[in-house]
């Protein structure tokens, strides 16, 4: 499978998947995109149904990364996709399924279920993924005799924690994350900070999540520095990553019905549009998906487009701050790619509408034609707030006797706005609520419940440098770690 970027598909350039796997953005300021989707057969889905989650991993990836060898790939997904890994699960005997589907019950004729993505070492989906990178950059520096990879990032949660989790110990690599000094949640940071392992460097900064995110690009923007320290990201534009995510999707169709003529609709709580655009992708590959249900909170970018064509660009000052955290964006940095399909692959108008973006604030594919595309892709939206959490919160937990967190719950009230009889609705649960217990206890006067591996979390020793807002000093600490 060879990869294109979205700004520039048709000058022919060609990417493999190990070319790619380290990058971020690709040279023209676009996403990479495989230049077709794998078609999955009839026979295919017959026999995907019965694998384990690392079989199917293996059988989905190795359409997409056919450079690596195939028995490097299956060592590669039976490493990742591991019980003992995904183990933080409400019911332990289902750790072993990795992504276990939980049914809450029957509402508007049809299943409601959720589709446990967060029982992984930092209880949010973004393990899924993070995992595999973590394991996949390991082998790409070891099999393409690079000597080593810096990674740099900002993070105000979950992110952050996710990409530490899966890097530490991986030879060849450090992580060096950047956070807000004493402004993310005591959980978080002791998720973080607990962390002995010595490639991994906690960098607190004394300003806020912006001007860490700040740091990173006047850091990357420092090519000199980017070349000589191999500077690399692993922010959620990384194609590796949607890669990885596509393979859920499959799973959790298996898991709600019986044969493959039955059609499910997923909703995705969403952000940067990572998680959901994965949804799509199977969906091109010819997965039975009714509707891709696309979830936001306050900040409903996404949920204006998808109602409206209009794509408009919020400044840092219209970010709200919501108690769904991980979906507080200003802009959704994976829906290039979506775009890119809506257009028919059309890489100059993308390159003409996303400098419109960056230039003017957005744009408009509001005629009727485009947005009879966008549905025809199955997309449909809504947005939740706070109080529709909080009620959400309540509902689901007096109806089924199950906490659910907040990012998870804006799912699921954007999910019963579109529930159609005889169509399983899946709604992704992209964390645990012990995350966010101030919003729990908001809402049921209780703590949300604790997987015993994080029983002493908040007391173990923490390992972080406080460092001011400063990219030279930042720099500074990088040279000595590095050449220490
Ligand atoms: C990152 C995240 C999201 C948003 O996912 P995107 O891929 O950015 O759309 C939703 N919920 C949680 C808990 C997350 O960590």
């Amino acid at each position: 499978m060879n990869y294109i970027s979205t700004r520039s598909a048709e000058l022919g350039k060609r990417y493999a998947f190990l070319d790619i796997l380290l990058g971020g953005l690709a040279k023209d300021g676009g996403l990479y995109m495989p230049v077709r989707y794998p078609h999955v057969s009839n026979a295919e889905l017959l026999h995907w149904r019965t694998l384990s989650y690392a079989d199917l991993a293996f059988e989905i990836l190795k359409k997409f990364c056919d450079d690596v060898p195939a028995h490097d790939l299956l060592a590669l997904t039976h490493r990742t996709y591991r019980a003992d890994i995904y183990s933080n699960t409400r019911d332990t005997s289902l750790a072993k399924r990795i992504t276990p589907l939980k049914t809450l019950g029957i509402e508007s004729g049809t299943s409601l279920s959720l589709l446990e993505l967060s029982n992984g070492p930092t209880l949010a989906f973004k393990d899924i993924a993070m995992q595999l990178l973590g394991n996949l950059f390991e082998y790409a520096l070891a099999t393409c005799h690079a000597q080593q990879l810096n990674i740099l990032g900002a993070t105000s949660g979950d992110t952050g924690s996710s990409a530490e989790y899966a890097m530490r110990s991986k030879r060849g690599v450090r992580v060096f994350m950047l956070s807000p000094y004493r402004k993310m949640s005591a959980f978080q940071t002791a998720q973080m900070f607990c962390l002995q392992d010595p490639n991994i460097f906690n960098i607190a900064v004394e300003g806020v999540f912006d001007d860490c995110q700040d740091i990173v690009k006047a850091v990357s923007n420092d090519h000199a520095f980017r070349e000589q320290y191999q500077i690399g990201t692993v922010n959620s534009i990384n194609w590796a990553r949607i890669n990885a995510q596509i393979v859920y999707y499959f799973r959790g169709y298996f898991d709600a019905t019986h044969h493959n003529d039955q059609r499910v609709s997923f909703t995705v709580p969403s952000g940067n549009f990572g998680n959901v655009c994965a949804g799509h992708i199977a969906r091109m590959m010819g997965l039975p998906i009714e509707k891709l249900v696309v979830a936001t909170n306050e900040n409903d970018v996404l949920n204006e487009f998808f109602r409206t064509g209009k794509y408009r660009l919020r400044s840092a000052a219209e970010i709200h701050h919501t108690t769904s955290p991980s979906m507080d964006i200003s802009k959704a940095s994976n829906f290039e790619r979506f775009v890119f399909d809506l257009l028919d692959r059309d890489s100059s108008r993308v390159l003409q509408l996303f400098c419109a973006a960056e230039t003017k604030g957005g744009f408009d594919l509001s005629t009727l034609d485009d947005l009879t595309r966008v549905r025809e892709f199955g997309f449909v939206s809504s947005r939740s707030t706070h109080t529709d959490r909080i009620a959400t919160i309540r509902d689901i937990y007096r109806r089924y006797q199950i906490i659910i967190d907040t990012h998870t719950a804006d799912g699921v009230k954007v999910a019963r706005e579109y529930l159609e009889p005889g169509v399983p609705m899946i709604v992704l649960e992209t964390a645990q609520p012990i995350k966010f217990s101030d919003t729990i206890r908001e809402a049921l006067d209780q703590d949300p419940p604790r997987p015993p591996a994080f029983d002493k979390l908040e007391i173990l020793p923490q390992r972080f440098t406080v460092l001011p807002a400063d990219a030279n000093r930042i720099k500074d600490f990088m040279r000595t770690q590095i050449n220490s």
